[in-house]
C-alpha cells in the first residue's frame, strides 16, 4: 500500500470511529434524558395525583414510555426538547402531548396485552406507540391527512407493526376494527360521540377530554359496565387542541 492510501485509509478508519463513538454517545444521552423524563413523570403523579385517584402511574406504562424514542416523534427543531416534560408543537397547528398527559391516560385505560384500542387523534403517533408497548393492538384515526400519512410512515419505521392508522374524521370511530378493550380521544370534544361508545365493548373504558375548545376541559372516563350501562367520572383539568370535523 503507498503512503498517501495508508494516509487515507487511517483517515476513514478514525471517522467512521468517531462517528460510531458519536452516534454511541447520542443513543446514550437520549436514554439517559429519557428516563429523566420518567422519573418526572412518576414524581409529578405521586405530588398531583391527577384526581384520578391514586397517587401513582403503573410501572407498566411508565416502563413503556421509557422504551419510546419521543425524539422520533417530534420535528427536527425540537429534538432538543423531546424529553421534556411538556406539550411540543408538530405543525399543522397541533401538538404532541404533555408525556405526563400520556402517561395519565394510557394509566387510566387499563390496557393489556392484545387488547384492541382505537385512538382519535393519531398526531405524531407516540400515543399510539405507547399504547403498542403495552402489547395492545391499536387502530389509530388522524383528520389532518399529512400527520397522519406521517406518523403511519414513521410507526412503520420504528417497527410499530400493531398499530394500524388511517386519514379520517374519528367522530364516527372505525366500526370494522372494533368493538375496542379502550378508546382514547387525545383531542377536545364538546360531547361523547355515541359511535364510539357503541364501538367500546362491555366492561371496556374510554378516557376523553370534554369541553369548550381552546379553554381547559375536564378529562372524562367513561365505563361500559358489564350489563351495558354507562358510568362516567371527571378526573382533572386539561388542555387539548380542539376535535375537529364540525358535529357539533
Ligand atoms: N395523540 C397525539 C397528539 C394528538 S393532538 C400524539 O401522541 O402525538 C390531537 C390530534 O387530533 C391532532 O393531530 C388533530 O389533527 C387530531 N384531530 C382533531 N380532530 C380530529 C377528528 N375529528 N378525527 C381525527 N383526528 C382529529
Amino acid at each position: 500500500m503507498s503512503r498517501t492510501a495508508w494516509c487515507i485509509t487511517r483517515i476513514i478508519v478514525l471517522g467512521v470511529a468517531a462517528a460510531l463513538f458519536a452516534g454511541t454517545t447520542r443513543a446514550q444521552d437520549m436514554a439517559r434524558e429519557r428516563q429523566a423524563m420518567v422519573d418526572e413523570v412518576a414524581a409529578m403523579a405521586r405530588a398531583f395525583d391527577g384526581g384520578t385517584g391514586k397517587g401513582s402511574i403503573d410501572p407498566r406504562v411508565l416502563a413503556a414510555l421509557g422504551r419510546v424514542p419521543r425524539h422520533e416523534f417530534v420535528p427536527l427543531l425540537s429534538r432538543a426538547s423531546a424529553y421534556d416534560n411538556r406539550p411540543l408543537s408538530i405543525g399543522h397547528g397541533q401538538t404532541i402531548s404533555q408525556p405526563y398527559i400520556v402517561a395519565a391516560m394510557t394509566d387510566l385505560l387499563k390496557v393489556g396485552a392484545g387488547d384492541t384500542v382505537l385512538e382519535i387523534g393519531t398526531g405524531s403517533g407516540y400515543q399510539a406507540a405507547v399504547l403498542a408497548e403495552l402489547g395492545a393492538s391499536v387502530a389509530s384515526i388522524e383528520i389532518v391527512e399529512p400527520l397522519a400519512r406521517e406518523a403511519g410512515e414513521r410507526l412503520q419505521r420504528l417497527g410499530y407493526a400493531g398499530v394500524a392508522t388511517r386519514v379520517g374524521d374519528g367522530y364516527h370511530g372505525w366500526p370494522e376494527r372494533g368493538p375496542f378493550d379502550a378508546i382514547v380521544v387525545t383531542a377536545a370534544a364538546s360531547h361523547v360521540p355515541p359511535p364510539l361508545v357503541q364501538q367500546l365493548k362491555r366492561g371496556g373504558r374510554m378516557v376523553i377530554p370534554i369541553g369548550a375548545a381552546f379553554q381547559t376541559q375536564q378529562l372524562m372516563l367513561v365505563e361500559k359496565r358489564a350489563d351495558g350501562a354507562l358510568t362516567t367520572r371527571q378526573l382533572m383539568a386539561v388542555r387539548f387542541v380542539p376535535l375537529t370535523g364540525g358535529h357539533d
